[in-house]
């Protein structure tokens, strides 16, 4: 499959025209911010955008309705959020978040750390698609099912499988190779493709790219299970510190509460699954981050139904939604229509009749901007009503 247009992935420099206003996208490689970088964020929002930071899937962010461009690219800048003005679209990696913290798999932070230095300084790589993904997981399992183009997955102590378009590729390198292994297959993609966004839609792209990178395959091949679900709540670390995992309701993080996080001074780790983690916390500091932070709406209780619910932007934010999905979806967890006992309907319904059970994505249109993988149950916007589609069993 060949694309005729280049992809529009936006970033910081490359605003997207929102239906609500410009949208900036700010990549987050691995999801780690300093406590600085989570301060300039909230600022950023506050001033130039709408209040809020919008927590993506692939754990980066997004600000609404940005009044000044060069404004916020200098205060993003100036906190080290905007490291290169020719890569900043292509540092999309998602890492194991709680890796180097809890359980006994390999720290993979340095990695993701040099693979990051790595993207920045080869002009070539510039050129990726916004849309390539790059995974690194120790070896958990959480990240890996997130369909990579190119990732690795930790077998060992030193030794990680190839991740090829979401696939085991049945090679294995050993971890001092393995961020040579993650840059020269990028630039296998640039030498393969001729104008893809994926590397899935390149013809016969993972055996082509293997034979590229001089490997191997051998002949076992790791199931890569759906991704795992957010951390949520008191997770002990291994050093006898304590981490907290919290959901952010729809995934919007309102700048007030982001102020609150840079206050602790402490590490904030994004996930892919719209949640943070605030870490390397003292026990006492820690209740005290739940005390301030839950009444402010942060998710610290994995039965939370809110950590059940995905919704894409809708109106007023996208020209192509049927209605405010968010809204809709927000007052069908507070009305408790989101875990009682669905109801099945051949028909669109109203907002108020949507009755639904377990993970949903909500939809202002057929698209499904955003839903995640897996068995999920699709509430999707058309111009009679809404429309549930229960997962299959
Ligand atoms: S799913 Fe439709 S309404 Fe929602 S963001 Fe995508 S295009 Fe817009």
């Amino acid at each position: 499959m060949s694309r005729t247009t280049a992809d529009s992935c936006p970033g910081v420099l490359r605003l997207h025209e929102a239906a609500d206003g410009p949208l900036a996208r700010v990549r987050i490689p691995g999801g780690r911010l300093l406590p600085q970088q989570i301060q300039a964020l909230a600022a950023a929002a506050h001033r130039l955008g709408d209040g809020n930071i919008e927590l993506t899937s692939r754990g980066n962010v997004q600000l609404r309705q940005v009044r000044d461009a060069a404004e916020l690219a200098g205060l993003l800048g100036d906190a080290g959020l905007l490291p290169s003005r020719s890569h900043e679209r292509v540092r999309n990696i998602i890492a194991s978040p709680l890796s180097g913290r809890i359980g006994p798999h390999p720290d993979i932070r340095p990695l993701v750390t040099a693979l990051d230095t790595r993207l920045l300084g080869s002009p070539r790589l510039a050129g990726l698609p916004g849309r390539v993904l790059f995974t690194v997981d120790d070896g958990r399992g959480d990240v890996s099912g997130l369909r990579p183009d190119i990732g690795i997955h930790g077998l060992d102590d030193d030794r990680f499988a190839l991740l090829l378009a979401g696939r085991d590729s049945g090679v294995r390198i050993p971890a001092s190779a393995a961020v040579d292994t993650l840059v020269a297959a990028a630039h296998g993609f640039l030498e393969l493709g001729t104008g893809q966004w994926r590397l899935q839609e390149i013809d016969d792209g993972v055996a082509r790219l293997t034979g590229l990178l001089g490997c191997s395959p051998g002949t076992e091949r790791l199931e890569i299970a759906e991704a795992a679900g957010p951390p949520i709540g008191w997770l002990p670390q291994d050093d006898g510190l304590v981490a907290l995992g919290a959901g952010v309701r729809l995934g919007s993080l309102p700048a007030r509460t982001a102020e609150f996080l840079a206050a602790i001074e402490r590490p904030i780790l994004l996930t892919p699954w719209r949640s943070l983690v605030i870490t390397d916390l003292e026990e006492g500091p820690a209740e005290q981050a739940v005390r301030v932070l839950a009444p402010m709406g942060l998710l610290f209780d994995a039965d939370s139904p809110w950590l059940q619910i995905t919704a894409c932007a809708g109106q007023p934010g996208c020209a192509k939604a049927h209605t405010d999905v968010r809204a809709d979806a927000a007052a069908a967890v507070e009305a408790g229509r989101t875990t009682a006992t669905a109801t099945v309907e051949a028909r669109a319904v109203s907002a108020e009749a949507v009755v639904t059970a377990g993970r949903q994505h909500w939809s202002g249109c057929g698209r499904r901007c955003g839903r995640p993988a897996g068995q999920i149950t699709d509430v999707t916007a058309t111009p009679d009503g809404y429309q549930v589609g229960f997962p299959a069993d």
